[in-house]
């Protein structure tokens, strides 16, 4: 999402008449787009923020900005801490970055301006600095231009803002509001302007995507026919089996638009997969055969104590249905250790559960206090060496069932979407499966943005290697 939100402000800037260049040495306008989901991400771009206040000594003249989340939850208090801080924005106004920065580059200009004539001293004796941290209705609505690059094969389209679920542990619904969704009309006319462009794969995005709609749009009642493929509406007032969610609504019109070859959202919450969802990814060609789905942690008592509201057992029965609706899907997680309170019976449901479950792959996040969310309140801390202990453990399991689930692919021909250059080796391309593994493999640059079949000849935890079949 943040990369999505970066990407806005870019195409507003460049509309703008301002252009991108490849070193923060060269810009005259600096911004660092946030992340506050753990200490690491606001303590990093703090630490940024303070390495370029040589260049802010050099060059008076340049623009700084913190914008996004920590921009959101510190506001004014980051100028105390990074003075050469120009701009705070946060998470509903990027849209209106560029005014901002248009409005400091010239007060900028004018001072230096003042100094060089030698009617002020230094620049740092006439300071501006602008904070815009405030809510705005329909800012869920602003994140809708893009600026692709050529041959851009996928792109991210923010379909909602916020979140309302308040897990303990989690500072989102803080940074981030209220949810708030965009139309269907507004998404669709986006992911069809992407296409016209050339985009083959879209991924909708939302903090918790699945329940997309529920407070703006109708749930329809609808009886899908599989004999005539053709979906029958239903009056309203119908057994909730045969509700169709918003979210389902909106994939089914992203599915139709032609010339759309894939579609992926992110990330889901267990509570939103309901059977109308699960029916959907048995029947959408273009979703394609991944989920992001959170699991957290295996102990039920944790899961309440983070209020995730299911349980283990249910999180498993979910995997079976979505694994039984699409054959072949990969499933990957999200799993907090050392939530506080975390016992080593808890962290074993948690280590037995993705044993079982054999995920296809997951991220394992130390829990991380965040201020003002119940868990950092919570008395039962856990010391930081117990939940590296169990990182480092559950990596070990996470990393082992997704190298069972590259290697089954040796030997076999998987579709690929190819992206561009491979990052850790530029010489060679990468591209993914429809089950979104990342494939490396040799071809020509003008290959790039094309769908076509890689024979995988390698795997290992992270990635698939091998040649392209023609
Ligand atoms: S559902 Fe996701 S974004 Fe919302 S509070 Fe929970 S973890 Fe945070």
């Amino acid at each position: 999402m943040n990369e999505r939100d970066s990407e806005q402000v870019a195409h507003s800037l460049i509309a703008r008449g301002y252009e991108r260049v490849s070193c923060e040495m060269e810009a005259d306008v600096v911004l660092l787009n946030t992340c506050s989901v753990r200490d690491m991400a606001e303590q990093k771009a703090v630490g940024k923020m303070g390495m370029l206040g040589r260049m802010a000594k050099s060059r008076p003249e340049t623009v700084f900005g913190f914008l996004g989340c920590m921009a959101q939850a510190r506001g004014a208090e980051l100028l105390k801490q990074v003075p050469h801080l120009d701009l705070v924005v946060g998470t509903q106004k990027f849209h209106r970055v560029g005014d901002y920065v248009d409005d400091l580059v010239a007060r900028k200009r004018a001072t230096l301006a003042a100094v060089v004539e030698r009617s002020l001293n230094r620049m740092e004796d006439l300071r501006f600095s602008i904070i815009d941290v405030e809510e705005e209705v329909g800012s869920q609505s602003t994140i809708r231009d893009q600026s692709l690059v050529p041959k851009q094969a996928t792109a991210f389209v923010s379909i909602m803002q916020g979140c309302n679920m308040h897990c303990t542990f989690c500072i989102v619904p803080r940074t981030r509001g209220a949810e708030r969704s965009r139309t269907i009309a507004e998404i669709v006319s986006e992911v069809g302007a992407l296409v016209a462009d050339g985009v083959k794969e879209v991924t909708l995005l939302g903090q918790i995507v699945n329940l997309y709609g529920r407070h703006e749009f109708p749930t329809v009642a609808a009886v899908y026919d599989r004999r005539n493929e053709a979906l029958v509406e239903a009056p309203a007032v119908i057994d909730r089996r045969y509700r169709k969610s918003p979210f389902v609504q909106l994939l089914e019109a992203v599915n139709a638009i032609d010339g759309l070859k894939r579609l992926r959202f992110t990330s889901p919450h267990p509570i939103g997969f309901r059977d109308d969802l699960i029916d959907a990814m048995s029947r959408l060609p273009k979703l394609a055969e991944h989920v992001h789905l959170p699991l957290q942690s295996g102990s039920n008592r944790i899961l309440k104590a983070m209020h995730r509201i299911y349980t283990a057992e249910k999180y498993a029965q979910l995997v079976g249905k979505i694994r039984a609706a699409r054959p072949g899907i990969a499933i990957t997680t999200d799993i907090i250790v050392g939530f506080p309170g975390e016992t080593e019976s808890d962290y074993k449901a948690t280590r037995d559960l993705a044993e079982q479950l054999q995920f296809d792959n997951g991220f394992i996040f130390r829990y991380s206090p965040r201020r003002e969310t119940p868990a950092a309140a919570m008395l039962d801390q856990i010391d930081e060496s117990v939940k590296e202990a169990r990182n480092q453990d559950l990596l070990g399991i996470i990393n082992a069932s997704a190298r069972c689930a590259n290697e089954r692919l040796v030997g076999t021909h998987v579709e690929v979407l190819c992206e561009g250059p491979s990052k850790t080796n530029p010489a060679r391309l990468m591209g993914r499966t429809r089950t979104n593994k990342i494939v490396v493999f040799e071809a020509e640059e003008n290959r790039i943005g094309e769908i076509f079949d890689v024979a995988i000849e390698r795997a290992s935890g992270f990635s698939l290697s091998g040649q392209p079949v023609d």
